[in-house]
C-alpha cells in the first residue's frame, strides 16, 4: 500500500507548539476545520484531519475522536492577488516564509538525512502538484529566478525552474548549506529557501481548495502518502511494526529527528519520516561536558556548541542568543560526536524555542 486515508484515523492528538487552540472540549468539528491558529509569522494554521468531536484540549495538544465524514467546503483561490493569496494559504495550513524583495527562490529538494527519501519521492511522484505549488510561490514572491536544488540523478524538469545539483555528503542538503552552494553567499538578503514539502502542501491547497490534509513521508524506507493527524503508532501498526515499551518512535531522520511524545501523536506537515529505534542504548543524558572540544571542531556553522548547550542547560537563553544560537542549523553533528553523550541538539532547540516564545511575548505587549 502506498497511501493511507483519513478513515484510518479513529482518534488523534494534534500537538501545539507555537499555535493557539480555537476549539473547546466537546465541540464538533468537520474534516478540514481550523482548530488552531499559528502564532508565528509565515507558519500556517492547523486543521482537523477528521470529522468528529474534540475530547481534550490544553495548551499543548488537541485530541479529536473521529465520528463522521463531514468535510468543510473548498475555497476558490484562482486569480487572488499576492497578499490575499498569502493570507488564505496561511489560513489553510500553508507555510510561507516571510521575506521582502526576493530575487531568488531556492526550492530545497534534497533529503539531507540519508535515511529519508521523502523529497525524492515527491519529485518522482507528484510533479503536477509541485507545479501548482510553484505557480503559487511565483505569485507570492515574484522572484527573478527560481532554483530547484536536488541530489544528482533526479530526472525532473519544472517549467522556468533552474537546477542546482547538491552533494549527497551530510549535511550538504540542509538549508543554509544549500543556500551557500547555490548563491555562493551565506544568508543573502534577497534569497528565500523553501522546503519541497512546503511546495507540495501549497500545491495540494491550490488543487483542492481545501486545507493541507495529507503529506508524504518515509516509512520503512519507502515514500507514503499519509493523512496529517495519522497517529504514529497506528501508522506503524498498519505497516506491520509493533511498538514495544522501551522503543522510541522517531519523527524525522535519525540525525535530527525528535522522539514522539505518545503513540497517538498525529503526524504534522513538518514530519519527513517515521521509524522505530528499538530499545535505544546508551541514552543521551544530562552528563557534564568534559571539554574535549570535539563538537566545536565538527560544527559546520562555526559555533561553539559546548558553550551554547551549557547556557541552555542552565536557562541562560539571552547568553545563548548572544553566542548566535539561532545560527545553528540543527545538523546534530555536535551531539553525534559528543563523547559525554550530552543531548546537544535538544538543548539548542530548547534555547531557540524559549527565545522565540520570549520574542513573541514582547511583540504581543508592543501591539496590545
Ligand atoms: S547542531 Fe551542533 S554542530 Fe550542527 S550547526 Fe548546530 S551547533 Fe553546530
Ligand atoms: S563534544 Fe561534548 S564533551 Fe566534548 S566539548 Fe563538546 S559538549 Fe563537551
Amino acid at each position: 500500500m502506498n497511501s493511507y486515508k483519513h478513515t484510518d484515523i479513529q482518534q488523534t492528538d494534534l500537538f501545539l507548539q507555537h499555535q493557539c487552540s480555537l476549539v473547546a472540549c466537546g465541540q464538533g468539528v468537520k474534516r478540514g476545520e481550523r482548530v488552531a491558529i499559528s502564532l508565528l509569522p509565515g507558519k500556517g494554521d492547523i486543521h482537523s484531519p477528521v470529522g468528529g468531536k474534540v475530547s481534550y484540549v490544553d495548551a499543548y495538544r488537541i485530541t479529536i475522536v473521529a465520528e463522521n465524514n463531514d468535510v468543510v467546503a473548498p475555497v476558490n483561490l484562482d486569480g487572488l492577488p499576492g497578499d490575499d493569496l498569502k493570507r488564505k494559504l496561511l489560513e489553510l495550513g500553508g507555510d510561507i516564509p516571510d521575506a521582502d524583495s526576493v530575487s531568488t527562490v531556492i526550492i530545497n529538494g534534497v533529503d539531507a538525512d540519508t535515511d529519508v527519501l521523502t523529497r525524492q519521492h515527491m519529485l518522482t511522484s507528484s510533479s503536477g502538484t509541485l507545479e501548482r505549488g510553484l505557480a503559487a510561490i511565483t505569485v507570492l514572491y515574484t522572484p527573478r529566478e527560481t532554483v530547484l536544488a536536488t541530489l544528482p540523478g533526479i530526472q525532473l524538469s519544472l517549467p522556468e525552474v533552474l537546477r542546482s545539483i547538491i552533494s549527497d555528503q551530510y549535511p550538504a542538503g540542509l538549508d543554509p548549506m544549500v543556500v551557500k552552494a547555490v548563491t555562493g553567499k551565506e544568508s543573502p538578503e534577497d534569497t528565500v529557501i523553501i522546503g519541497l514539502e512546503t511546495v507540495y502542501h501549497l500545491g495540494r491547497i491550490m488543487e483542492t481548495g481545501l486545507p493541507v490534509l495529507d503529506t508524504i513521508l518515509t516509512v520503512n524506507g519507502r515514500g507514503k502518502t499519509v493523512p496529517i493527524g495519522m497517529p504514529v503508532g497506528e501508522l506503524l501498526r498498519l505497516e506491520g511494526d509493533h511498538v514495544l515499551d522501551q522503543d522510541r518512535i522517531v519523527l524525522g531522520g535519525v540525525m535530527r529527528g525528535t522522539a514522539a511524545v505518545m503513540v497517538s501523536q498525529g503526524v504534522d506537515r513538518t514530519v519527513s519520516a517515521v521509524s522505530i529505534v528499538r530499545n535505544p542504548t546508551p541514552v543521551a543524558m544530562d552528563a557534564a561536558c568534559v571539554g574535549c572540544g570535539e563538537c566545536v571542531r565538527r560544527c559546520p556553522a562555526r559555533l561553539d556548541p559546548a558553550m551554547l548547550t551549557n547556557y541552555a542547560e542552565f536557562g541562560m537563553y539571552d547568553k545563548a542568543a548572544k553566542e548566535h544560537v539561532n545560527a545553528c542549523f540543527e545538523c546534530g553533528l555536535c551531539g553525534y560526536f559528543c563523547i559525554a553523550r550530552r543531548p546537544m541538539l535538544q538543548y539548542i532547540r530548547l534555547a531557540k524555542n524559549e527565545l522565540a516564545v520570549a520574542q513573541r511575548q514582547i511583540e504581543e505587549v508592543v501591539t496590545s
